[in-house]
């Protein structure tokens, strides 16, 4: 994979493009993605942008986003679009694998690939030209690195600057995390100078839920919480009987994990979400426990080191017993 500053150079090239990323895609996924479209667009390209599957209802805000195509309903007309592109975005993903049933078609097609993500170990073979960076707090930062280190800064708009400000926020939680660096509030200083409305972001981020999501966590929280605090850790189990009382759709479940990260001296945190097709597992650490090694190890996941996520196809008993073992092993690590 060679750098993507090699091709700064003929970025005003009208091509035709496509943008990837990541099934069920989150606000990094979709504001990185929907901020690169605008930007492509802007310099005369022919976007398209591709989701391996549906969003969240509440992520329906973000500019751009009623045009994305959703490859599970879209397939045949996502399919005949990618069969002519010269130029494919991969976004927040580090393999191809993370696009479920797009994989097959994206490893096939012969254009030219591009990847911009901030996982660990990104597959770099399947990849022309690249920034795969995990000290980056965000896809959208580094689709912000990319707008301003081609000499485009004067092409971000304030509907760029709303989805990739979306992006940071969310995966910072809030300017929270270790990954936020100073780069990551020049950014911010930035984009308010380019209009942005950060509290108008935050509200649709944060305060866009129905009520069913709110009751939804409450009964998680007081009824499927388990504490070990022999090991620092907390595991939420969300049977599938609670997804249907409470009508839980795509994207209602993410945030949950953070909670009991708040609970004093808890290093560790997993939640089990029993989905129709696989048991669904997402990790949340503190300081030095590796998430992405745990998840690689026991749940054929991966991420970034303080947060992962993974799957199992054993039923959620099962798969809660592997977890709990899984502790077990990891007792030093969690003390
Ligand atoms: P979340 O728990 O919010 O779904 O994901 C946390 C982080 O882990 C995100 O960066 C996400 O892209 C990554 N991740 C989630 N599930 C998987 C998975 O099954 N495999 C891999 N490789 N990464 C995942
Ligand atoms: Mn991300």
């Amino acid at each position: 994979m060679k750098p993507l500053q090699e091709i700064y150079s003929v970025l005003n090239n009208p091509k035709k493009v496509s943008i990837v990323m990541h099934q069920k895609p989150d606000a990094d996924a979709l504001g990185s993605s929907l901020a690169l479209s605008l930007f492509l667009k802007d310099l005369g390209h022919t976007v398209s942008v591709i989701s391996p599957t549906n969003w969240a209802d509440w992520l329906q805000w973000m500019p751009g986003c009623k045009e994305i195509l959703n490859y599970e309903s879209q397939q045949e007309n996502a399919d005949k679009i990618l069969d002519e592109i010269d130029w494919l975005f991969c976004l927040d993903f580090n393999t191809l694998s993370r696009t479920k049933r797009m994989e097959n078609k994206l490893a096939k097609i012969s254009c030219t690939k591009f990847l911009i993500d901030h996982h660990q170990q990104p597959d770099v073979a399947a990849f022309n030209y690249g920034n795969s960076d995990v000290n980056k707090s965000s896809t959208s930062e580094m689709v912000y690195d990319f707008i301003t280190a081609s000499g485009y800064s004067n092409k971000i708009t304030k509907e760029i600057a709303e989805c990739i400000y979306a992006g940071v926020v969310a995966d910072t939680g809030s300017f929270r995390f270790s990954s936020t660096s100073a780069s990551v509030h020049h950014l911010v200083a930035e984009l308010k100078n380019k209009g942005l409305e950060h509290m108008d972001v935050h509200n649709n981020l944060y305060d866009n839920f129905l009520e069913n999501r709110m009751r939804f966590i409450g009964h998680v929280l007081l009824n499927r919480m388990e504490i070990f605090y022999e090991y620092n850790t907390v595991l939420l189990t969300v049977p599938k009987s609670d997804l249907i009382k409470y009508r839980i759709k795509t994207g209602d479940t993410e945030g949950l994990v953070n909670y009991p990260q708040s609970i004093q001296g808890i290093k560790f945190v997993a939640i089990v979400i029993d989905r129709d097709e696989e048991r669904k597992w997402s990790f949340r650490s503190k300081k030095d426990f590796d998430c992405n090694s745990f998840a690689r190890k026991y749940f054929e996941g991966g991420g970034h080191f303080n947060a992962a996520g993974g799957r199992s196809s054993d039923a959620l008993e099962k798969t809660v017993a592997v977890f709990t073992t899984a502790l077990q092993e990891n007792k030093h690590l969690l003390l």
